[in-house]
């Protein structure tokens, strides 16, 4: 049988979950587990090395890892990593319930896997799906600020990139929700003025990358004018950003209201005052276009601001209204600093 493990019998042992046995080694007399006896026989990663490859797997997967049963992807994909063999895949292990008079078999490698993620748990590396489940409707296990960081610190990421990355956290995660689930409000003001009363730096960038991750989440990754969806070869940061309409530097709120998902290009042209929204969501650039010197503005032969003005192009918007662009955020961009004459 592929996996079966020469190992004490647990029949010869207690029942129960916590199977022990007294295993005496030639180098150490000592008392080990069952479970402990057949990972140093097997020669398997130790907790904390599991524990460190699971981080890194969850960077590489967005911050968020579907909860694991035995057949899972991630199951295989981090037993890659360690290149463990077939024997070491698929060893079992068997617990006796007298009472019930049958066998448990649980893979052994899955089980190391499920405690070293509940041991990243344990330390506030990781939300577990029973908490990540009410913030995300998804059994996930989620990586939490501190194992973000120490994913960053795994991979030799300076801790500066972190805002650039599309990586999930739960903390980021629930100013997400509370950025999406507020209710929309008629008489909008898009001017924040919590700023000058919070101090505390961490809630600001938080609160920050939440706006930003609702915000081109809300929109599908898409710029909501050109469409373009696209993301760095190393899967880890999205180009399209997440721009204020009534921006920072006036005092713009970090909510959903105020917020677009725009590409780069687009950000730019929009900031500066290229283009701006209609009341009913459609594109309207500025006349200064008809000034531009010729061969201005224009990739090969796309003219990619004119393209706006030919007929206003209705902007790509979320699947849900009450996460639309405010009319309030809106007017105050065409009054101050879109060029109308
Ligand atoms: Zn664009």
């Amino acid at each position: 049988m592929i996996g079966r493990v020469n190992y004490p019998h647990p029949k010869l042992l207690p029942s129960g979950d916590n199977l022990k046995c007294a295993r005496f080694t030639k180098q150490h007399r000592t008392f080990m587990s069952y479970e402990g006896g057949m990972l140093e026989e097997l020669k398997m990663p130790s907790r904390k090395d599991v524990e460190e490859a699971l981080l890194i797997s969850l960077f590489k997967h967005q911050g968020v890892i579907k909860e694991f049963g035995s057949g899972e992807e991630i199951v295989d994909e981090i037993a890659s990593y360690f290149t463990l063999s077939e024997l070491q895949r698929n060893a079992f292990l068997e617990t006796v319930y007298r009472k019930e008079n049958r066998v448990k078999k649980v893979s052994l490698w899955h089980r190391l896997l499920f405690r070293a993620a509940a041991s990243l748990a344990n330390e506030d590396m990781v939300s577990r799906p029973t908490e990540t489940i009410h913030l995300t409707n998804r059994r996930e296990w989620m990586l939490t600020e501190k194992g973000f960081d120490t994913a960053l610190m795994l991979m030799n990421i300076p801790e500066a990139k972190k805002d650039t990355l599309g990586i999930k956290s739960f903390e980021v995660q629930q100013v997400v929700k509370k950025i999406t689930q507020n209710q929309r409000p008629e008489h909008y003001n898009p001017f924040s003025e919590e700023k000058k009363t919070i101090k505390i730096e961490r809630e600001l960038r938080l609160r920050a990358r939440g706006f930003r991750q609702a915000v081109i989440e809300a929109y599908d990754y898409t710029c909501a004018v050109c469409g373009m969806k696209m993301y760095s070869p190393d899967f880890l940061s999205w180009e399209v950003e997440a721009a204020h309409i009534v921006p920072h530097s006036f005092m713009g709120k970090d909510d959903i209201w105020n917020g677009i998902a725009l590409c780069r290009l687009h950000h730019w042209a929009f900031d500066t005052g290229w283009f701006t929204l209609t009341n009913d969501l459609k594109t309207e650039v500025s006349p200064k276009i008809r000034l531009l010197p010729q061969g201005f503005g224009v990739l090969s032969n796309f003219d990619f601001i004119k393209a706006l003005s030919e007929k206003n192009t209705p902007i790509i918007l979320p699947e849900r209204k009450e996460i639309y662009p405010h009319i309030n955020a809106i007017n105050w961009h065409r009054e101050n600093v879109f060029f109308q004459k």
